[in-house]
């Protein structure tokens, strides 16, 4: 009903966008920036931008997602922000006293040719950085990429300001994990547990935007990656850098700046991606993979084993950020069904290839696209041309849930309009039975409210 005027025919559009599959870069930056420990993210703009991306993490995450911005006027917008920012970061030392300071710009101090290295660099000359604080800073337009492209900016200013290499080897590897919730990020660290692979991950943003309620605020929760381990991963034997669009860049600066050798897998989603970051694992912290693990995906086979004959054939539409839908396709060819359509907002050449790797053999009608113009508009265009039986994306999606019908997995960011995403990881072979129930309940569902009186089942 509400996307009513939706027209079958696509016809090619060359700079309009309608509701856009990805949000603006400075939300990437702000997110990495929440998983290091005693971290102010900072907003180089208007309030209202800040105001947006603190609002878009908040709802999101249903935790109020601190942030300081420049407040840029009317004057600062037409002469410069130096003056705003400068007494910015004199101002949050002094009143909110966190360790690091991480500025990230917005489109509009990018516009006027703000230089945050200069500003910063005044800053310390001037003396409003005290002594053991620290400011990183980050480019973000978002008038190029999106919020995983601000997030991959952020987490390479990170690594580039504070990983040293003191030529003292430690026995332990960096684990990027590309941008996935709290939840995968503390099944990520489980995983590594039962491997015995001793490693840093960065970010982490469990205990920090899943926190207990207390009934104590805490601005500075206590989960986030610290300093002193960020400083220590240019001294780790090696990287496993999960998602290439979130997470290369700060491979290869760390490989660059600390010759830290890298290993590029994809966010462990499904049965093969997830074996790609067990193996990658198992290599990098030279340990053999536990019983504990194969028992995982053993119980991950069953599952997909017993209920196989629900998601045969099933044709599904997806929309997202690059690095979840490549192993998320993937995972569901595996199990037989039928990914028909993808788009990414988030632009890159290599996205498109990657896709065609994977499908070609299996499903080569699928339509893919990403960049600009793949957008909620062109997606729900395919599907009103031949529909799907499932959706699988953010919370965006949940309009053509309505209006055409179709079963609604939320799975990807921003999910605002319910929970579980926090808690309940997506990752690894626990992931996968996650993402399986959820398909499986929505598609039940569907069959329990369609199917008439006369073959309606009890047992499925
Ligand atoms: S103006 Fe740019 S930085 Fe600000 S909210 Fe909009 S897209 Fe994001």
């Amino acid at each position: 009903m509400l996307l009513r005027h939706t027209t079958k025919e696509v016809k090619e559009r060359k700079a309009l966008t309608v509701n856009p599959a990805k949000t603006c870069q400075p939300v990437g930056a702000m997110y990495a920036a929440l998983g290091v420990h005693g971290c102010l993210p900072h907003s180089h703009g208007s309030q209202g931008c800040c105001s947006y991306h603190r609002s878009a993490l908040t709802r999101h995450y249903k935790e109020p997602v601190m942030a300081a911005t420049s407040s840029f006027t009317e004057g600062s917008s037409v002469f410069g922000g130096q003056a705003n920012l400068l007494q910015a970061i004199d101002n949050m030392f002094t009143i909110y006293e966190p360790e690091i300071v991480a500025v990230h710009s917005t489109c509009l101090s990018e516009t006027i040719g703000d230089d945050l290295g200069q500003i910063v660099a005044k800053a310390k000359d001037d003396g409003k950085i005290p002594e053991g604080k620290h400011v990183v800073q980050a480019s973000t337009p978002s008038y190029v990429g999106s919020h995983v492209t601000g997030y991959a900016n952020m987490l390479e200013a990170f690594v580039k300001y504070f990983a040293f290499n003191t030529n003292e080897k430690v026995r332990q590897v960096n684990l990027l994990s590309g941008w996935v919730e709290p939840s995968d990020m503390r099944e990520i660290k489980r995983i590594a547990e039962i491997m015995k692979v001793q490693n840093i991950l960065l970010p982490d943003t469990s205990d920090v935007v899943d926190t207990p309620m207390t009934g104590k605020y805490e601005m500075y929760p206590k989960g986030g990656t610290t300093v002193k381990e960020i400083v220590s991963m240019g001294n780790s034997m090696s990287t496993i850098a999960m998602g290439e669009w979130c997470s290369k860049k700060a491979a290869i600066m760390l490989d660059n700046k600390c010759k830290v050798p890298f290993t590029m897998t994809d966010v462990a989603i499904g049965i093969k991606a997830s074996d790609r970051f067990i193996q990658a694992l198992s290599t990098a912290g030279k340990v053999s993979i536990p019983e504990a693990i194969s028992e995982e995906r053993g119980r991950l086979l069953d599952m997909v084993t017993d209920m196989h004959q629900y998601l045969y054939g099933k044709r599904v539409a997806l929309w997202g950020d690059p690095d979840t839908l490549i192993p998320l396709t993937e995972f569901l060819l595996d199990l037989d069904m039928k990914p028909v359509y993808i788009v990414s907002g988030t632009p890159g050449k290599r996205f498109e290839k990657r896709m065609s790797e994977i499908l070609c053999n299996k499903l080569p009608e699928a339509k893919v696209k990403n960049g600009p113009q793949a957008d909620m508009f062109l997606m729900h265009q395919w599907i009103k041309e031949e529909s799907v039986d499932l959706l699988i994306g953010n919370t965006y999606g949940k309009y053509i849930a309505r209006d055409e019908g179709v079963p609604f997995v939320r799975m990807g960011f921003p999910i605002i309009d319910r929970v579980g995403h926090s808690y309940f990881p997506t990752v690894g072979y626990q992931g996968a039975i996650r993402i399986l129930e959820k398909m499986l309940g929505a598609i039940m569902d569907k069959i329990d409210a369609t199917t008439p009186e006369e073959s309606f089942e009890l047992v499925m």
